[in-house]
């Protein structure tokens, strides 16, 4: 790789830096929290805050008939397992079930101002050749996301069969009749002879656990549902209702760096309360040029997920064709530890190098903070002193600009969070602060911390009686990360033990393209059933175990946070690792097997 300029200013700056005094900082900000469970789940008392404020009453009767397939979750994952199976099955009834009032997953749930996805719109948004769409900006909004997971739903006919503002109750197994049995909380008996399960990896709202909670006389919700009808305004902003409210918003992760805007521009006062800084950097968006999609071969899309996918893990390309700042700082990132033209230079060690670094690249996001905020002990605040993937990174061109505004004040809370609610107000250092609304932006129960079948809301129930809450007593045991020994014709989406990727719509389909391959081979063959081996879940399960990097190090250095189990990275189950040999080598070993043709180690009958 040629040497810039750049280059040459960053070794400049690298030789300067006092590691152990960076490792200091980050340790002192880390320990401002103490770390230890700091939330609640919306549910019981607070199951209101999890509530569907898009969907009306729904009255249908209870269905007792029989489909091909039982898609769990109507999101990008479901979309693309029914797409995917269209394709390549001949298989009529395919019915995907969701608590939501229509398909689209997240897309359907967040509807706040300035939703938008901050992955490339034209690698995130699935299926763009096989509809023949472009999307019009290059990080898309919400609705126009929403619009096309629709567009999909109607394309490969999958709302015909569709069971919406249902829930499933639980899945068994019925051994004789090679079929599964569906129960739904609306009443629901139907068989199913596959099943398949894509629920997210973040679906249930997260709240803090607040004293005073229950006793706040405001108006309150989670940000995942948005109360329109109190603020006025849709996702494109225009918060009218707003003008005479004092509005509150707790937490600063992805969320609130978009909604933060708009909250500013329409409220009369704005109180953001931050316990940890978000690490905010360039967004860059802009409309799809009219020309943009001329040139494009067949397969583009493909291709050019490809190209992201391997850039962000670190694998140089000869072009980039995405171009932003999420391949860009990884090739910064993964350039640091290559051996240099001219020698490897001061660092000693591959981590050392790494460290170094992501100090220079949060530096850079710590100079634009003093860049862009006008007052310096609100720029202070604002600086995030973690390493870069401590936490998701953040994007957006608007979201900094919002603490200039003279009625918007960032309560910083030092790590403490905020302490209490009163009646009429959010108390943080010992001050209270007057609210009229309160948006939690808090988050959501996460597939690291919490078991799937929690998360999931049922168990299933496999071969022999088997249960999956016990069988995953102390974490996920799967082959391929999609099935599970016991637990026939029954495939699982998620990164537990499969691959693990910023674009979670590129993985997504990769799954559902293997998921459908084995379908259409299991039809093809006559046979009925399909389960993976014990002897393919024992190799994999210890595959998954020989590989989990141990991150821990890393993790503790972390401020408490969702990545690293609110400080207590040690007590997530190292079986629910996502697989450690990288997601571009998961996929070339599922496309590996596909390609061998043999189905092996699984079990036909
Ligand atoms: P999040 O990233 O989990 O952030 C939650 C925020 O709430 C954090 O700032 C957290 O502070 C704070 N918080 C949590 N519990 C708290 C408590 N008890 N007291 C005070 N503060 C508390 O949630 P999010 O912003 O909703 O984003 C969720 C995920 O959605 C992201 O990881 C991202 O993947 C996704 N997302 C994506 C996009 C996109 O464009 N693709 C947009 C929005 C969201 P700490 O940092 O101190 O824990």
């Amino acid at each position: 790789m040629a040497r810039t300029g750049s280059d040459d200013r960053d070794d400049e700056r690298t030789a300067t830096i006092d590691i152990e005094a960076v490792r200091a900082k980050y340790r002192e900000e880390r320990d401002k929290r103490g770390g230890g469970r700091t939330y609640q789940f919306a549910r019981g008392a607070f199951g209101h805050y999890a509530r569907d404020p898009n969907a009306g009453p729904l009255e249908r009767e209870p269905l007792t008939d029989e489909v091909d397939v039982a898609v769990v979750g109507a999101g990008i994952g479901g979309l693309l397992i029914g797409a995917r199976l269209r394709e390549s099955c001949d298989l009529e009834r395919i019915r995907l079930i969701d608590a939501a009032g229509d398909v689209g997953g997240t897309w359907y749930w967040n509807r706040f101002p300035g939703v938008r996805c901050d992955v490339e719109s034209y690698i995130y948004m699935p299926l763009l050749e096989e509809l023949g769409t472009v999307p019009t900006e290059k990080y898309a909004t919400g609705p126009e996301i929403l619009a096309h997971l629709q567009a999909v739903a109607r394309h490969y006919g999958l709302y015909r069969d569709a069971l919406f503002q249902t829930s499933v109750t639980a899945l068994h197994w019925d051994e004789a009749a090679g079929k599964w049995l569906v129960r739904t909380d609306r009443g629901d008996l139907f068989r199913a002879r596959y099943v398949c399960m894509s629920i997210g990896l973040m679906h249930r709202p997260k709240l803090p656990s607040l004293p005073g909670l229950e006793s706040f006389a405001g108006h309150s919700f989670h940000a995942s549902r948005w109360d329109f009808a109190y603020t006025g305004g849709d996702s494109e902003g225009g918060l009218h209702k707003l003008r005479d409210k004092r509005v509150g918003v707790i937490g600063t992760g992805s969320t609130t760096v978009q909604i933060a805007p708009h909250l500013a521009e329409w409220s009369e006062r704005l109180y953001v309360f931050q316990r940890t800084p978000a690490a905010v950097d360039v967004r860059g968006n802009r409309p799809t040029p009219p020309d943009w999609a001329a040139d494009l071969a067949p397969g583009w899309q493909q291709r050019r997920m490809e190209n992201f996918h391997a850039l962000t893990s670190g694998l140089p390309q000869d072009e980039d064709l995405v171009r932003d700042r999420w391949t860009q700082t990884t090739a910064e990132l993964a350039a640091a530890i290559l051996p240099k033209a001219d020698g490897p230079g001061d660092p000693r060690d591959m981590a050392a190098a790494a460290e170094r670094a992501d100090f220079l690249k949060m530096e850079e996001l710590r100079d634009r903070i003093d860049g862009i905020i006008a007052d310096p002990e609100t720029a202070a605040a604002l600086k995030p002193y973690f390493r870069l993937y401590c936490k998701r990174p953040c994007f957006h061109d608007g979201y900094l600009q919002t603490y200039n505004q003279p009625h918007v004040t960032l309560v910083d809370t030092q790590g403490k969070g905020v302490e209490r609610l009163t009646r009429t107000g959010v108390v943080a250092g010992g001050t209270e602060y007057p609210v009229d609304c309160l948006v939690f932006a808090t988050g959501y129960e996460h597939e690291f911390a919490v078991p799937y079948t929690s998360r999931a809301g049922y168990d299933i129930v496999g071969r022999d009686g088997l249960k999956l809450s016990e069988k995953w007593e102390s974490g996920a045991r799967t082959f391929h990360g999609l099935q599970v020994h016991g637990f026939p014709n029954c495939f699982i989406l998620s990164k537990a033990q499969s691959g693990r990727h910023v674009n979670i719509a590129y993985m997504l389909n990769e799954q559902s393209k293997h998921l459908s391959y084995i379908v259409k081979s299991v039809e093809e063959s006559g046979h009925r059933v399909v389960e993976a081996s014990e002897a393919g879940e024992k190799e994999w399960v210890e595959e998954i175990l020989r590989l989990a990097t141990d991150s821990t190090d890393f993790l503790e250095s972390c401020t408490p946070g969702l990545y690293n189990n609110e400080g207590k990275p040690g007590d997530l189950p190292a079986l629910n690792s996502s697989y450690g040999g990288g997601s571009v080598e998961f996929v070339n070993i599922l496309r590996r097997w596909r390609e061998a043709g043999d189905l092996a180690r699984l079990e036909l009958r």
